[in-house]
């Protein structure tokens, strides 16, 4: 069967699916990641229909960082029979100023890649790990690169500048925006889903570990709430959003501590599991009656409200309001709490359908339709490499 592989590789996991290439499009027929890569090392896949294929765990000292993860991941896949790799598509946070597309990956293309390194220096070498590692010992499978960056390619430069002299422009210093894979996937959902809301003005919120908030025009990204970095925007689980640089210049200035004290705090220990010092996680925020655990999700909640205004502001108004990721597709109460906060729009929530977690959550006299619409970037990955795959043999 001629498959895909998909590959997301973070620092601390490597997570991986195969897709069959079959007349009716894309089959989904593995899923599987290691996770605790140098702590506690843990390969596990399921098959589509939820058996499980693999649960099986490493020492540390075996599965200690990223190359020997993707060799272990790579050993076990060679068990499987009756995939043909056709091709490799994987998720690469940066784009940079000039990938507005997925792109296939030869020995430019990777150089280029690398060169981002600098605008994402926690998730770009990661990402370009299992490329490397594949080129090595597959070179004739080819290889896809897709990118968070990318949906957002094409702002305006208003949109897309820092109030800074045009030379830090000039070398990368602009607003990206990330997430782009799931805005793209919800934006071609929506269609189906909600064809007359497809075409209008639209916010996505996803709202998983990582969170921000997508403006959508007529399918199109027109503002994000992400910027040069993923630290942008909304409370994250450990990422504080939209934050005063001058308190970066007073940690580092006044309270003495290095650029890398800093990075950690604010990519791990900051927003909701700073805030409350419970947990990073919304459901043991919801399940704790810690009085900072309600105080995380206030905030939360509070600057979920204040984004969707300024990206209303930004379309001029909004017909519809999505609800994604890991906290948005399966938490009624925030969906309810945030929707409160979006009545001066004139959105009215149904109640009943959001306990029930149906797709469309709003009442029939809301003037903002309300969905709830599960990601899925994997399958957006492989869509865009089979796509490559076929012009490439075009
Ligand atoms: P990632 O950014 O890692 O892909 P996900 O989109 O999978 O994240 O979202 C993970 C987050 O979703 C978890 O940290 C958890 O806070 C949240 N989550 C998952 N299920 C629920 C739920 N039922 N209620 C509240 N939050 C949830």
């Amino acid at each position: 069967m001629d498959s895909l592989l998909v590959v997301n590789a973070g620092s601390s996991s490597l997570k991986f699916q195969i897709f069959a290439i079959t007349d009716a499009g894309l089959e989904r027929r593995v899923k599987g990641q290691i996770g605790g890569i140098g702590t506690r090392p843990r390969l596990q896949a399921k098959a589509a229909d939820g058996v499980v294929l693999v649960d099986r765990s490493y020492e540390p000292e075996v599965v200690g960082d990223l190359p020997s993860a993707i060799s272990a991941a790579r050993d076990w896949l060679l068990t499987l029979e009756g995939f043909t790799l056709r091709a490799i598509g994987h998720r690469v946070v940066h784009g940079g100023p000039d990938y507005a597309a997925p792109v296939l990956i030869d020995a430019v293309v990777l150089d280029r890649l690398a060169s981002y390194q600098d605008l994402a220096p926690l998730h770009q070498p990661n990402n370009l790990a299992p490329i490397r590692q594949a080129m090595a010992i597959n070179p004739d499978v080819p290889q896809v690169a897709c990118f968070d960056t990318a949906f957002h390619h094409g702002h305006p430069e208003a949109v897309n500048c820092y109030a800074m002299p045009r030379s830090f422009y000039d070398e990368g210093v602009r607003r990206y925006g990330f997430h782009g894979l799931s805005y793209e996937y919800v934006a071609e959902r929506l269609r189906d889903v909600a064809p007359d809301a497809a075409r209008g003005r639209v916010i996505v919120a996803h709202l998983g570990s990582g969170a921000s908030m997508c403006a959508l025009h007529n399918g199109h990204s027109a503002e994000t709430t992400m910027g040069f970095t993923a630290l942008d925007g909304l409370p994250m689980g450990t990422r504080p959003g939209q934050l005063d640089p001058g308190v970066v210049l007073h940690l580092i200035l006044q309270r003495g501590m290095s650029a890398q004290a800093v990075s950690d705090l604010l990519y791990h220990e900051a927003g909701l599991k700073g805030l409350s010092g419970v947990s990073n996680d919304m459901r043991d925020l919801l399940a704790s009656d810690d009085p900072h655990a309600m105080l995380a999700i206030d905030h939360f909640i509070y600057r979920c409200g204040l984004n969707a205004g300024m990206l209303a502001a930004a379309l001029g108004g909004i017909d519809a309001f999505v609800f994604t990721a890991g906290v948005g597709e399966n938490s009624a109460p925030i969906r309810a709490r945030i929707t409160e906060g979006l009545a001066w729009l004139g959105a009215e929530l149904d109640p009943a359908a959001n306990d029930a977690g149906a797709t469309l959550i709003s009442t029939p006299a809301s003037k903002v339709a309300l969905y709830v619409v599960p990601t899925d970037e994997e399958l957006m990955i492989a869509r865009h490499t089979l796509a490559l795959l076929r012009t490439r043999r075009a």
